[in-house]
C-alpha cells in the first residue's frame, strides 16, 4: 500500500518533511493485513502535519520511523502516478 508520512520527528508542520512510501500490505510483526490508510494529523509538539495513518486490526502499531526504513520511497509525478526515487530518506529514531 502507498502512504505519505513524516520522516522527521520535529517537522514544524512543513510538508517538505513528508515522503510517500510503498509499504507491504501486511504487518511486519505478525503478517496479518494492515489497516486501510486514512488522512490524519501528526503532532510534533508544536505544529500539526497532515499525513496518512492506519490502524492495524492485529493491534501492532507501525511507527513512522520504522515504516520509513521498510518502505520504498516514491515520488508522485505530474500524471498522478508514483515512481520510485533513489534517495535515502532520513529516518528518525523515534516518534
Ligand atoms: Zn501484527
Amino acid at each position: 500500500m502507498i502512504v505519505t508520512i513524516p520522516i522527521l520527528t520535529e517537522h514544524a508542520g512543513d510538508v517538505r518533511a513528508l515522503r510517500t512510501f510503498e509499504i507491504r500490505d501486511v504487518c511486519p510483526i505478525c503478517g496479518q493485513q494492515r489497516g486501510e490508510p486514512f488522512g490524519t494529523y501528526h503532532f510534533d509538539g508544536s505544529r500539526r502535519l497532515h499525513c496518512d495513518g492506519w490502524t492495524n486490526p492485529c493491534g501492532h502499531i507501525d511507527k513512522y520511523s520504522v515504516v520509513c526504513k521498510e518502505g520504498i520511497p516514491l515520488t508522485i509525478c505530474k500524471e498522478g502516478k508514483t515512481i520510485p526515487v533513489f534517495v535515502e530518506p532520513r529516518p528518525i529514531e523515534s516518534f
